[in-house]
């Protein structure tokens, strides 16, 4: 069986070689990143356009030794084929948790949320919701300041489970948002029966929804089931008055983008 599979590699070109090579380089990295400190939680405001800021979505931002910073898009991707999103994203939620805990000491951060994005995978885990209640416990963060990020691709598989799964975690104060909404398969029935909280609509729709009829009325549209559902919709991907305007002509009120707000480091924000 050893040398069948030394032959196989015969069959990859060596493009696609090089391809996996890459790829269990950029794992091995990622492991050794994991162990020291080579990740970091950046914050990206969110702002309610009646109430002014309302919290922040954690992005990871990873720092290899030696190297530019990779983007997610980049190793996100790597870190779900192997397995290490799993520990990555608990890492994510602690450190997210703690900031909460640290926000709690003043008054100007006491009620600002965070919320992070939770990759379908570890939302699977059987003990995930023994998880969040852990690290809610450990940092002793309000859970009603934390939000999980789902995408559709957490709802592929059994409705059912998913939507009991979400419940045993909103019963400990946690909140939901459906994130890249529109971009996956969503049906509207399975949308109206998840417990959710918010719906996110996804940039991409933003982006153009000045100059793509399609796109504007994609997004009237997401409002407008938003509303009917009793979510919240919150737009990401601001970057422009033009947009900000449309969106708050659709009833839109919040908003999340460079207009409000890079990614950046906690340091560096000043609230
Ligand atoms: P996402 O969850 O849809 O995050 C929004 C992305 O849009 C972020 O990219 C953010 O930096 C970017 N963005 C924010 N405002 C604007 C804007 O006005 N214009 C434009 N063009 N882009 C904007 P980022 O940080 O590179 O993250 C990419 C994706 O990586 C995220 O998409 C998310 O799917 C994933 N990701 C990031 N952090 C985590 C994490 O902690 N866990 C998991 N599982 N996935 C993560
Ligand atoms: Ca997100
Ligand atoms: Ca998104
Ligand atoms: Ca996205």
């Amino acid at each position: 069986a050893k040398a069948a599979g030394r032959n196989a590699v015969r069959f990859f070109s060596p493009a696609m070689q090089e391809a996996i090579n890459a790829r269990s380089a950029m794992e091995a990295a990622l492991r050794h990143s994991l162990q020291g400190d080579g990740f970091r939680l950046f914050y990206q405001p969110q702002v309610n356009l009646d109430t002014g800021l309302i919290g922040a979505e954690a992005l990871i931002r990873w720092f290899p030794e030696q190297h530019q910073a990779v983007s997610p898009a980049q190793f996100i991707p790597v870190a779900e084929d192997s397995g290490l999103i799993i520990p990555l994203g608990y890492w994510v939620m602690q450190t997210a948790c703690r900031q909460l805990r640290l926000w709690a000491n003043d008054a100007r951060t006491r009620d600002l949320k965070i919320a992070i994005n939770v990759s379908a995978r570890q939302f699977h885990q059987p003990d995930y919701v023994e998880r969040v209640r852990e690290a809610l416990q450990e940092s002793g963060a309000n859970p009603a300041r934390l939000q999980l990020e789902l995408t559709e691709s957490v709802v592929l598989e059994n409705v059912d489970e998913v939507v009991e799964r979400m419940q045993q975690i909103r019963a400990l104060g946690v909140t939901f948002s459906l994130d890249d909404f529109g971009t996956g398969f969503s049906s509207l029935s399975y949308l109206k029966r998840l417990p959710l909280d918010q719906i996110k609509i996804d940039q991409s729709f933003v982006r153009d929804v000045m100059t793509s009829a399609n796109d504007a009325a994609i997004v009237r549209a997401i409002v407008a089931i938003a509303q009917s559902l009793g979510l919240q919709v919150i737009a990401e991907g601001v970057e422009n008055q033009a947009q900000l305007d449309f969106l708050t002509e659709t009833g839109c009120r919040v908003c999340q983008g460079y207009l409000f707000g890079r990614p950046e480091p906690i340091e560096d924000w000043t609230v």
